[in-house]
């Protein structure tokens, strides 16, 4: 089902995001955690592809999983840099033949170690064409990524909302956000993208916290701060994985319910392939 027909009927409700299981052998486990998470009756799921489709054919193995195993809806992330129009062609008939009608396109980011690698030499530049692109089938619901504190390589918060709205006026029928840690900064966001006439839904990622170092690492990339509280607070608990979780579950309730208070409707849970922190945080915040 189209996931702008979902979040029309529904209104409000949450998603949850997995990456594709490395081999066959993670089918059993993965499915496992999509059973637990399936008790919150999520809107849709979605699944990641690999930077330059170094994931394409697991992706495409797990979302088939889930369409023959599971009643959910089903979104599949797309990056566009470096691929061309035919190999992304086959892909989107590939998932049309398997049911999948719902993609959040992306641009991707250039290949690490390829110092010569010249995104702009390639048939997609930015999410904008792949967005172009797809419309063209009259198939799919897409989505797009959002910044709140901008993307990495915007020069300005103000060009970011540029491209971003042109990119959502090419047909994207929702956003979801890159994770953020301070809600301040998703309300100044979306003040931002009022302003520029966007009113697609725009639903928050929330990402738990169970290992603050390695979000501080992952955080460091993607232009997320965290404030210097949640890391005074968690830090001292590196060599206790348990207690690091506790606090994290604490901490992103906190966030929800702050975001639910001020009118939040959606939310979309970046799960990392387990559930018992996002089963934590939904219990409590509710669905
Ligand atoms: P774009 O919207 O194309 O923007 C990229 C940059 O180009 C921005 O700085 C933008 O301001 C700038 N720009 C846009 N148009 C122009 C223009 N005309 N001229 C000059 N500059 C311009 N990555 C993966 O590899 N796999 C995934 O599954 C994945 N899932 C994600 C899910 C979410 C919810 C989010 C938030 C990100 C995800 N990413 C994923 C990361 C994403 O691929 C990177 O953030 C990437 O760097 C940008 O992708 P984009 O689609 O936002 O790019």
């Amino acid at each position: 089902m189209l996931i702008r027909d979902i979040l029309k009927e529904k209104g409000r409700g949450i998603s949850f995001e997995f990456f594709p299981p490395k081999s066959e052998e993670g089918k059993d486990s993965f499915l496992a955690v999509i059973r637990d998470l399936s008790a919150f009756n999520p809107l849709y799921v979605s699944v990641t592809y690999g930077a330059g489709g170094t994931t394409q054919d697991r992706t495409y193995r797990t979302l088939k999983w889930l369409r023959e195993e599971t009643d959910l809806t089903v979104m599949s992330h797309l990056t566009c840099i470096g691929a061309t129009q035919k190999a992304i062609d086959e892909l989107l008939r590939s998932y049309m033949s398997i049911g999948v009608d719902n993609i959040l396109a992306l641009r991707g980011d250039p290949p690490r170690g390829v110092p010569d690698f010249d995104p702009l030499k390639g048939e997609f530049k930015y999410a904008i064409d792949l967005i172009r692109f797809i419309k063209r089938y009259n198939f799919f619901s897409i989505a797009v990524a959002v910044y709140p504190e901008g993307h990495q390589e915007s020069p300005s918060l103000e060009k970011d909302m540029e491209y971003t709205k042109k990119k959502i006026d090419e047909g994207a029928d929702f956003a979801i956000t890159q994770m953020f840690f301070d809600n301040k900064y998703f309300y100044q966001f979306m003040e931002r993208a009022e302003r520029a006439g966007i009113n697609i839904p725009i639903i928050p990622g929330i990402m738990p916290i169970g290992d603050i170092k390695k979000i501080i690492e992952f955080a460091s990339f993607c232009k997320a701060t965290i404030p210097d509280s949640i890391i005074k607070k968690m830090e001292p608990y590196q060599d206790n994985p348990e207690e690091m979780k506790k606090i994290g579950i604490e901490i992103a309730i906190k966030q929800c319910t702050d975001l639910r208070n001020n009118g939040v409707r959606f939310f979309h849970f970046y799960t990392l392939n387990k559930s018992d922190m996002v089963s934590s945080i939904v219990k409590v915040i509710g669905t």
